[in-house]
């Protein structure tokens, strides 16, 4: 079984992991309600989408 030869610094295993940080959550914010919305879905406050409406307003409420 291979084992390792050397223990890992904490300088190595801090520049190991310098590379798992996340990325911050992108946000946008709908036109039409200024609610905020992930890119690329529709708006969960009034249904709409690339200016038109998606889910009707009696739809929403179910
Ligand atoms: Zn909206």
């Amino acid at each position: 079984m291979a084992v390792p030869k050397r223990r890992t610094s904490h300088s190595r295993q801090g520049m190991r992991r310098s590379h798992l940080h996340l990325k911050p959550m992108q946000i946008q914010y709908c036109p039409r309600c200024e609610q905020q919305v992930l890119p690329h879905h529709l708006c969960s406050n009034c249904g709409h989408y690339q200016g038109r409406e998606v889910v009707p307003e009696e739809a929403e409420k179910k």
